[in-house]
């Protein structure tokens, strides 16, 4: 049997010329991009309004390929981890953070991830694929339903902060991007996004000659190239020279000022001389620093930093004028923190 049509890769207007051929008239298109978009139809069946006989006809040409839910973890702190299931079989998980003024989404863009980041679960999943930008917008719908379901708010923000390395999926996070964000969508503010990257120079000069509206996290971890190489092995060919540059490049273009996440590790970057150098490395451009508790993995090599560290760093970064919060850590207990992302119900770190 050939796999049928993805009907949610085809825009409006493709839409409205296959229906043509279909002989359907062309506002029965409108009409299901509705229940794609913002409904959030699993399949043809639950799109009552339409006739029977159009369904069955649909049913025979294309598929929704809609992400199911195959498990949910609830944290004491009210954090709910989500494994979706793919349409191939594939996993990913994304994460859904309450906090006091803030319903957040943390979203996966890649199952697996082809970085080799020595801190991070995701590191250690071989990258299978990227996501299509439907799978990524599902993940976005359906925490949002959660939210409203078990805490009664809508989502108020998304972060690129799950699986996978968005910037290596780009024109697909863009193209989710674009319907969470459409008034036919999910209608959000790209002001309430943050994609998060590793820091691939090259697309995040991308992001600017693209004028992208939404907001750009580096994960830094080290201002130092020797440093950042053994802690993240792809500055080994995004040195911090050309991450600058493409930084400057970029807030040249948005006018949008940068997070640099920097994930606090015990004697490995957590020295005065570390704060230093991250000072003068954030300083290039106006940017905030945000400091983030190590989230201890199976078998890491890491000890996260105490308390007192992070403290004295964050007053050494503030000494030198920049802008930083200490971001504790959500969902730990259900490994549901950054990092720790690793289908583990399913893939077992032994
Ligand atoms: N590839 C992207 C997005 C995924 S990581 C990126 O690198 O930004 C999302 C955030 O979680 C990053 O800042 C990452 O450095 C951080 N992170 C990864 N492992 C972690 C861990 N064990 N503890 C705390 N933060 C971690």
């Amino acid at each position: 049997m050939t796999e049928k049509q993805n009907i949610r890769h085809l825009s409006l207007e493709e839409l409205q010329e296959q229906f043509l051929e279909l002989e359907e008239p062309r506002f029965r298109a409108a009409q299901i991009w509705q229940w794609l978009w913002q409904k959030g139809a699993p399949g043809f069946h639950e799109m009552t309004n339409l006739p029977k006989a159009f369904r069955e006809k649909l049913e025979s040409h294309y598929d929704v390929y809609r992400m199911s839910v195959s498990d949910r973890q609830l944290s004491t702190d009210k954090t709910i981890k989500c494994g979706f299931r793919l349409y191939d079989g594939e996993f990913v998980e994304g994460v859904l953070i309450p906090q006091e003024s803030r319903m957040t989404a943390c979203i996966s863009s890649q199952v697996g991830c082809s970085l080799t980041c020595s801190f991070c679960a995701t590191a250690r999943l071989p990258r299978k694929r990227n996501l299509f930008f439907d799978e990524i917008y599902d993940q976005v719908d359906m925490i949002n339903r959660m939210a409203t379901e078990s805490y009664g708010v809508h989502l108020s923000n998304i972060v690129f902060m799950g699986m996978g390395e968005p910037l290596l999926n780009y024109s697909q996070v863009m193209k989710a991007i674009e319907r969470i964000t459409a008034e036919d969508g999910l209608g959000m503010s790209p002001k309430r996004i943050t994609v998060s990257t590793a820091g691939i120079a090259k697309m995040i000069k991308k992001l600017g000659d693209d004028d992208v509206k939404f907001n750009l996290a580096v994960s830094l971890h080290a201002a130092n190239d020797e440093k950042r190489n053994k802690i993240m092995p792809i500055n080994e060919t995004n040195s911090l020279g050309a991450l600058s540059e493409a930084l400057l490049y970029f807030y040249d273009k948005t006018g949008t000022r940068v997070t640099f996440e920097y994930v606090m590790l015990q004697d490995e970057n957590d020295t005065p001389k570390d704060a230093e150098e991250l000072a003068a490395f954030a300083k290039i451009l106006p940017s905030k620093i945000n400091l983030i508790e190590y989230n201890p993995i199976e078998n890491g090599i890491y000890q996260k930093s105490s308390g007192n560290a992070m403290h004295r760093f964050k007053d050494l970064l503030e000494q030198k004028g920049c802008i930083v919060n200490i971001r504790r850590s959500r969902g730990q207990d259900i490994d549901a923190a950054c990092g720790q992302l690793a289908n583990k119900q399913l893939n077992p770190v032994i």
